[in-house]
């Protein structure tokens, strides 16, 4: 059983700046564009290659009517934004969740053009989502809801077109949906349309903790160029999910001794580490990680703990301006994408801390997606150990060069991140001139 916070819980810093921090814009696509403007800059990109750049290239806006169990009818809103179709069909997972928006959409749209160009493969950028607490939502209505989604954005998917894939409260089942709807659209069976399928369905090995496991290893790779050796540091791991919950394992598993995790919830702590396995057994049988044996602590105090590797793996803008100065982390790993604000980042980078951005660390999840579409569309599929140690090489390479394109410009890994995609996607967009 969880128990309350008492004097041998972590206290939250008890400084406070002497005048009061002034709001900050936590509209993600306007973080979105700041980072972008960052790497366009360095760039010397003109006024007309940064507006097609930072637009998307399409959004679509659909009213989702479901019957709901009870026979009464509720809509709900949906989006699909493609950021850009320069490099290949644009890629991009689905959300359901009550805060999205149509500006959190373009942003992780726009993310997700640059990750596919950080890892080097040939997709551009799309999301969706929609909103809706899917949660208060039976598995039948989540079904309706998924299956009339699917057919009012149909019109813009297709494996050579755009191809979702899982995101925040979205799973396999979600994606064996849109690809039985999709195809039932077509008269044929489409596996390619979609990523994240059960295995059964043209799913790929290795792909439920693929995110995650790219996300270790661009954490080990910032360890070793630290020469802090993994075994024994700590770690707190915020957003208990797909993402956060496999890299929690994979940390546990190499030495580190995982103190914190949390989920919607709040979190748990325990200066000794936790077992992952416990947090399972909770999480599955009670709901939540708080019900694991530890202290409990808020999602705000898990970012401020001493630790040594820092891993946000739930929504964007949870290290702000306000809480940054306090966050002790060595090395952040951004498991979700856009956690941290960009006056965050200045104030991380300015303590010394290593951010490894969004567009690398979760570039594991995409990068098997792009070899589930590629097993589908031959109908050939690969071993665990093939899938395993191609995303291990591709995320070892993008490390490497993220890490070298920072150190040519003498700038920070995001800096460093955003200039080899938007220099990549750039080119493409270039050589291929402007229609008509
Ligand atoms: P998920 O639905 O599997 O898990 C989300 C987790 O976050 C849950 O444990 C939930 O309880 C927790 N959570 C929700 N609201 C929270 C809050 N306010 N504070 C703390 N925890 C909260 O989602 P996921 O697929 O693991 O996605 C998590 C993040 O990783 C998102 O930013 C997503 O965009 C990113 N990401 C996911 C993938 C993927 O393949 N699933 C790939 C790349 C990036």
């Amino acid at each position: 059983m969880a128990t309350k916070r008492n004097a041998t819980a972590p206290a939250p810093s008890r400084r406070r700046p002497a005048a009061p921090i002034a709001p900050e814009n936590l509209n993600p696509y306007e973080f979105a564009l700041r980072q972008f403007g960052r790497a366009a800059d360095f760039l010397k990109l003109d006024a007309g290659t940064r507006e097609v750049l930072s637009q998307p290239k399409r959004q679509l806006i659909v009213s989702i009517p479901i019957k709901l169990d009870s026979k009464k009818i509720r809509v709900f809103t949906g989006y699909r934004v493609q950021h850009s179709i320069a490099r290949g069909p644009s890629k991009g997972g689905i959300r359901f969740h009550p805060g999205v928006t149509l500006d959190e959409v373009k942003a992780l749209a726009m993310w997700m053009t640059w990750k596919c160009a950080v890892v080097n493969i040939p997709f551009g950028g799309a999301k969706g989502g929609i909103t809706v607490d899917s949660k208060k939502l039976s598995m039948d209505e989540n079904e309706r809801l998924t299956r009339r989604y699917t057919s009012e954005i149909a019109i813009v998917l297709g494996h050579d077109r755009d191809i979702p894939a899982p995101d925040v409260y979205t799973t396999p089942q979600h994606m064996a949906w849109i690809m039985d709807t999709f195809s039932m659209t077509q008269g044929y069976s489409t596996l390619g349309v979609v990523t994240g399928k059960p295995i059964s369905l043209g799913g790929s090995a290795g792909r439920n903790e693929a995110t995650a496991e790219g996300c270790f290893v661009a954490i080990d790779e910032a360890a070793k160029r630290m020469r802090l050796p993994l075994k024994g540091t700590t770690a707190a791991v915020q957003g208990y999910g797909n993402a956060g919950s496999h890299v929690a394992r994979f940390l546990e598993e190499a030495g580190v001794k995982v103190v914190a995790v949390s989920d919607s919830n709040g979190g748990i702590f325990d200066k000794k580490g936790l077992r992952m396995e416990l947090v399972n057994a909770a999480k599955k049988e009670r709901g939540s990680v708080t019900a694991t044996r530890g202290e409990k602590i808020t999602n705000a105090e898990l970012l401020e703990l001493p630790v040594d590797i820092l891993v946000p793996a739930a929504l964007e803008g949870v290290i702000t301006r306000e809480n940054a100065p306090r966050v002790k982390a060595r090395i952040v790993a951004e498991a979700a994408n856009g956690p941290t604000t960009p006056d965050a980042d200045d104030i991380l980078r300015s303590n010394g801390a290593v951010v490894i951005p969004d567009i690398l660390a979760n570039a594991g999840g995409v990068t098997v997606s792009y070899f589930e579409w590629v097993q589908d569309l031959y109908s050939f599929f690969w071993d665990p150990e093939v899938v395993r140690s191609h995303l291990e090489r591709t995320i070892r390479r993008a490390y490497e060069d993220v890490a070298e394109t920072a150190r040519r410009h003498d700038t920070d890994l995001r800096t460093g991140a955003l200039i080899l995609a938007v220099g990549r996607v750039e080119e493409t967009t270039r050589i291929r001139g402007l229609f008509p």
